[in-house]
């Protein structure tokens, strides 16, 4: 079988493995990303609300708080500085009911707490000054929460990543990791072009996404308690036939394993709601229409005067869970050599909402990290 070498190699082309490339390439290690599919993007991190977060939700602590935070400012400002589209067009978490009011106050402890500290607490006069149509008690204002066109910033990060010598190579799927030489080097067994080979690097990074778990589970050397379960949950999303008289993104109340069907834009304005939360066994993009009765229930909690039939299955996406139905949302899980003593390798498993986000935060780590 070939054999190639290379300094680097990262596993998957979404936004979060293209940031990592663009990290490594730019200190000088030769860098090749591998992606199964034609071309970059094409799963997750094209299939999202494209939310930069503000970090409002998650403990206090944890990397998905402290990743999102600064994530928020670096995307914003990375986006700015090239002319990447996006827009700080804020967000309101809204309160449909007196029993929800006690959720906001705790939401902007909670994002004090995580440094966030321009949140507003809306009373429903003010809430519906800025939103007329929105239903509530009261409402949470998020200025820094914004919306960026996904595909323009993985383009850039890609044409950042090859023009400091990085190489992109679709068509790629890799099979099996494993630990050669002792240990010093990684090998990869790849089908590319119809053809298997081996890749051997000095540093990989696992950013497979859906898949990261099961690459993962390749390493015959790897500690059994780092050996996680992947669960699958998809998020359906409908999008709104007209106009929408929403100019922020409208969140409700949080709901288990989700933010809730909430209400995003995208750059030209159009609305979109969703994700919800569907656990699947098997990856399965189809949006079931039966759903939509559903989504109308729940929209109608916060915009009562959504009209009949204006909801039309739009895509999904699929979260990369670690922890199953019913169970506490993980943190994100990033295995370095710290933890399970391979040199030169990173796992990052469950990069879930708001890996987007953190994308360039969540990079520069990784590449600390070997
Ligand atoms: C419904 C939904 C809504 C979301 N909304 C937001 C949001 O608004 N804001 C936010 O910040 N985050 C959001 N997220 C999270 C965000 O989309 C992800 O965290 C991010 O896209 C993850 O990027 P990634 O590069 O890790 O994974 P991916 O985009 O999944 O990329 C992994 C890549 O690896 C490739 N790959 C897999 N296996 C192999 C293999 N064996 N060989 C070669 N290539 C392989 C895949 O084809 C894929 O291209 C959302 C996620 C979902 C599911």
């Amino acid at each position: 079988m070939d054999i190639e070498k290379t300094g680097a190699v990262v596993i998957g082309a979404g936004v979060v493995g293209l940031a990592r490339a663009r990290e490594l390439a730019g200190r000088g290690i030769e860098t090749i990303i591998v992606e199964r599919h034609p071309a970059f993007g094409q799963e997750t991190s094209s299939l999202n609300s494209e939310v930069i977060h503000a970090g409002l939700y998650y403990p206090t602590g944890t990397l998905k708080a402290q990743f999102c935070v600064e994530g928020n400012r670096q995307l914003h400002a990375y986006c700015a500085e090239r002319g990447i589209a996006h827009k700080r067009c804020g967000k309101l978490v809204a309160a449909a009911s007196e029993a929800q009011r006690a959720y906001l106050t705790t939401l902007q402890q909670q994002a004090i707490a995580n440094g966030v500290d321009d949140t507003r607490l809306l009373d429903k006069d003010e809430a519906l000054r800025l939103e007329p149509e929105l239903h509530c008690v009261a409402a949470l204002l998020s200025p820094s929460t914004g919306i960026v066109d996904s595909h323009a910033l993985m383009f850039s990060l890609l044409g950042e990543a090859e023009n400091q010598g990085a190489v992109f190579s679709p068509n790629t799927t890799v099979r099996s990791i494993e630990v050669v030489e002792g240990a010093s080097t990684l090998r990869l067994t790849v089908d590319s072009g119809g053809k298997s080979m081996c890749l051997d690097a000095e540093r990989v990074v696992n950013a497979a996404g859906l898949s990261a778990v099961a690459l993962a589970r390749t390493l015959t050397v790897y500690p059994d308690g780092l050996l996680l379960t992947a669960y699958l949950a998809k998020g359906n999303y409908y999008a709104l036939a007209g106009r929408t008289p929403f100019s922020h993104l409208i969140y409700p109340v949080p709901e288990s394993g989700g933010l809730g069907v909430h209400l995003t834009l995208d750059l030209g304005g159009q609305a979109r709601f969703g994700p919800d939360v569907e656990w699947i066994e098997h990856i399965d993009y189809d949006v079931d229409p039966r759903r939509a009765e559903r989504f109308y229930a729940e929209i109608r909690k916060y915009w009562p005067s959504l009209p009949d039939a204006s909801l039309q299955p739009a895509y999904s996406g699929i979260r990369p869970k670690i922890t199953g139905p019913g169970e506490p949302n993980a943190d994100f899980m990033i295995q370095g050599p710290d933890a399970h003593g391979i040199s030169g390798l990173v796992n990052l498993l469950g990069i879930e909402s708001p890996g987007l986000t953190a994308c360039l935060v969540i990079a520069r780590q990784v590449v600390e990290l070997i």
